[in-house]
């Protein structure tokens, strides 16, 4: 028997014996709410992102949960080559319910676009952590660590050639130590034997104008080497 056909044959026997629990004075257990509140990617391993979604469900798993209005999933291609991590979403990407959709979103959607040539669409967004952290402060520890299975749920699934991580606590969740982004942005690193740039997160650029010019050219030297890995054409160099 093929695997479909065998897991075809437990759902149905597994149903059937559901549907005999009320004969026997058993309450038919609420599934979709266990998965959807308690699991977590360690106790489930979704095969893509709609699933990994679904298993995330009205996530209550830290208390990002109790002020946000949208959780954030991320969006892009599901077969992306390169990742975009930021940290976590802003009161724009929070009433959205899309990540870099704000002013940093539009420098990053242009850093994509314009910069690198590609199509925003073409390549994949997400955060460390999918709830807004309030008054933008730095998420904690602890809500990194209940998020952080989710986005490496999400790199497992969509596999890509790089990942590009903005600022440093996209960095230092995915490294799993401290990151000096202004020492150590520009630098090859790896999570799970993908390659991973880190680079300033637009917002910095943004915070920075006095400094825009030299801090854009470094992310503009770190996109280059993104570019370089993936065989894509920088302008101007042909
Ligand atoms: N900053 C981030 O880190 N992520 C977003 O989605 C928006 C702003």
């Amino acid at each position: 028997m093929n695997h479909r056909a065998e897991l075809l044959e437990i759902v149905g026997q597994l149903r059937n014996l559901l549907c005999s629990y009320p004969q026997i004075g058993l309450e038919i257990p609420d599934l979709k709410r266990e998965i959807t509140t308690d699991a977590s990617p360690g106790d489930i391993s979704p095969v893509n992102l709609d699933s990994l979604r679904a298993l995330i469900g009205d996530c209550q798993r830290c208390k990002l949960s109790q002020r946000r209005t949208t959780l954030v999933f991320g969006e892009g291609a599901p077969r992306a080559r390169l990742v975009f991590v930021g940290e976590g979403p802003g009161a724009e990407e929070d009433a959205a319910g899309r990540p870099f959709v704000g002013e940093a979103g539009k420098l990053l959607t242009k850093i994509i676009e314009n910069g690198m040539g590609l199509k925003r669409e073409d390549v994949y967004i997400c955060n460390v952590v999918k709830c807004r952290p309030p008054n933008n402060r730095d998420p904690e520890a602890e809500e990194i660590q209940a998020c952080l299975p989710f986005l490496e749920r999400q790199l497992a699934i969509i596999r890509p050639e790089v990942i590009c991580t903005l600022g440093r606590i996209a960095a230092q969740s995915l490294l799993g130590r401290e990151f000096k982004i202004t020492q150590e942005r520009g630098k090859w690193f790896s999570f799970k034997e993908i390659p991973l740039m880190p680079t300033f997160h637009p917002a910095y650029l943004l915070r920075n104008p006095s400094e825009e010019r030299p801090l854009k050219r470094q992310v503009w030297e770190d996109v280059q080497k993104i570019m370089g890995r993936l065989g894509l054409k920088v302008k101007g160099n042909e």
